[in-house]
């Protein structure tokens, strides 16, 4: 949610990119972008060996013959990581073909131990399918997947002495094979989404997904989640997509709202100054805010793919489908629908209860037992999240049951407590005591909407502040305010404030 937040505020100040950004000349170009997204996949063991699926530890302790690529290892698929890709092709409506296989990619890097890397080419376990997810003004979008697919992730290479690795003799390059076959799911999206703010839409959206039905712990800052955008402009109503750049090396979504709002600018400005953009991978500089030339992509590479010989082909089987679709839990958009179309929340409240699932189950549960949307949301989201924020305990681990809460509304809903009083009590819930109706009845904290209750405490408290009267009667109307609250005093709370309003106001004025 964080990075929601500073990457939307960063966006705001239009502090990125170069010339004079702004709405008038955006809306000549329109950006097309597609995202490109590895998520490595929450198991027990590496995809096709026995070693732990963990992040970090010391280098080269979780690694086997299989993920060394050691002479005469065989790779044996992981079931677990296959299910994972099956029940997020799910989520997203993805097809899911009855016939899969895994094919060998094939390119040279220092950190893959076997020169190739097994993934999947032609016969994919998903196809197709979409994302759907919304902006901050509650607009839901939808932005068409291409294709998710299951390879291996690599190991990871640490440039280390004086220089960046590239000079020898100065410098050495370090090996960790940890990483090395650990399941690793690739989504493409289309090239449909239209700007920054749409990304971080998209990419939340995915994550959210991912996270909450199980598959992945898409923790950026552990690199679990990875994404690189596909960025280009075209003249606005244009169908033709212009030349596209890659943008690598954006760590949090507030980087990816940056490089893509920066990467707009500039190549807007190259397009206006008559230059041509050239198709490149370019690095995001978070430092100084802007992308940076990494290395050209005249063509794409020939990988000479091939079905990897060592795997057999994948059989998915209706039933095991079946089973994983019924095993889904409510996805995040479905949920942001019911709140805001059916519940009638702001999409500020439905975000943050979806962003925090036991909240939601737990505000759920609170709706379930009173059916009080909007009160539900006022006790949840309001007095109970701060008591939770200042105690540092979360709600659904307090004292206060639903049934607790939904209770106190329904003293609220039938006037026995007014909001005061209930405010009290959402604070004494929480240290403990229980059911709010026991309490009101133990201590006699019902409403007072007696008139003649009512009346009384009005006559004691004007007595004692005929000047407040004078002065009432003079057109200071108000010491209304003092007035009433004396009362409200007087009756220790009980006192049904809208009835004091009025009667006072009678009184005063007979
Ligand atoms: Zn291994």
């Amino acid at each position: 949610m964080s990075d929601t937040v500073s990457a939307r505020a960063a966006g705001g100040t239009h502090e990125v990119g170069g010339g004079e950004a702004g709405p008038q000349r955006h809306s000549n170009w329109e950006a097309v972008i597609g995202i490109e997204c590895h998520v490595e996949l929450k198991t027990e063991t590496k995809m096709f060996c026995g070693c732990r699926n963990e992040f970090g530890g010391e280098p080269n302790t979780k690694v086997c013959p299989v993920c060394l690529a050691l002479p005469g290892a065989l790779p044996v698929a992981n079931h677990a990581a296959i299910e994972h890709m099956i029940s997020a092709g799910l989520a997203f409506d993805a097809e899911i073909p009855a016939f899969s296989k895994f094919d060998r990619k094939n390119y040279f890097y220092p950190d893959m131990p076997k020169d190739y890397q097994i993934s999947q080419y032609d016969m994919p376990l998903t196809v197709g399918g979409a994302v759907r997810y919304w902006l901050e003004d509650g607009t839901v979008k939808e932005c068409r997947l291409t294709r998710i697919h299951l390879e291996e992730d690599t190991g990871k290479s640490t440039h280390a002495g004086s220089g960046d690795g590239r000079i020898a003799g100065s410098t050495y390059s370090l090996v960790d094979f940890n990483r090395a076959g650990v399941p690793l799911m690739e989504c493409v999206s289309e090239p449909e989404i239209h700007s920054a703010d749409e990304a971080v839409g998209y990419l939340e959206a995915l994550r959210r997904t991912l996270q909450q039905i199980g598959v992945s712990d898409v923790k950026m800052e552990e690199g679990s989640l990875r994404c690189d955008a596909n960025v280009s402009i075209r003249p606005a109503g244009s169908k033709e997509l212009g030349t596209k750049t890659e943008i690598k090396n954006m760590n949090s979504f507030r980087s990816v709202y940056r490089a893509i709002e920066s990467e707009i600018e500039r190549q807007i400005s190259l397009v206006e100054a008559g230059e041509r953009i050239v198709q490149e991978t370019r690095g995001w500089d978070e430092v100084r805010g802007v992308t940076h030339s990494m290395r050209s992509k005249e063509q794409a590479h020939d990988y000479r793919y091939f079905p990897d010989p060592d795997l057999v082909p994948l059989e998915v089987e209706r039933v095991d489908v079946d089973r994983l679709r019924a095993e889904l839990p409510e996805l995040p958009i479905a949920r942001f629908e019911r709140y805001t179309k059916e519940l009638g929340l702001d999409v500020k409240q439905a975000t943050q209860l979806i962003d925090n699932l036991p909240l939601a189950t737990y505000f759920d549960a609170v709706v379930k037992a009173n059916n009080n949307p909007k009160q539900s949301t006022n006790f949840v989201l309001g007095d109970l999240s701060r008591l939770a924020n200042e105690t540092e305990t979360p709600v659904h681990e307090s004292p206060v049951t639903p049934q607790h809460v939904a209770e106190l509304i329904t003293l609220v809903e039938a006037k026995t407590i007014n909001s005061k009083i209930a405010k009290d009590l959402v604070e004494r819930m929480w240290r403990g005591e229980g059911s709010p109706k026991a309490i009101v009845e133990r201590e006699g904290l019902a409403q007072t909407s007696d008139p003649t209750a009512i009346v009384a405490f009005i006559e004691e408290v004007l007595t004692a502040n005929e000047k407040s009267v004078t002065d009432y009667k003079a057109g200071k109307t108000n010491v209304m305010g003092f007035l009433v609250g004396q009362v409200m005093k007087a009756s220790k709370g009980k006192a049904d404030p809208q009835l004091v309003n009025q009667l006072m106001k009678q009184k005063l004025e007979s």
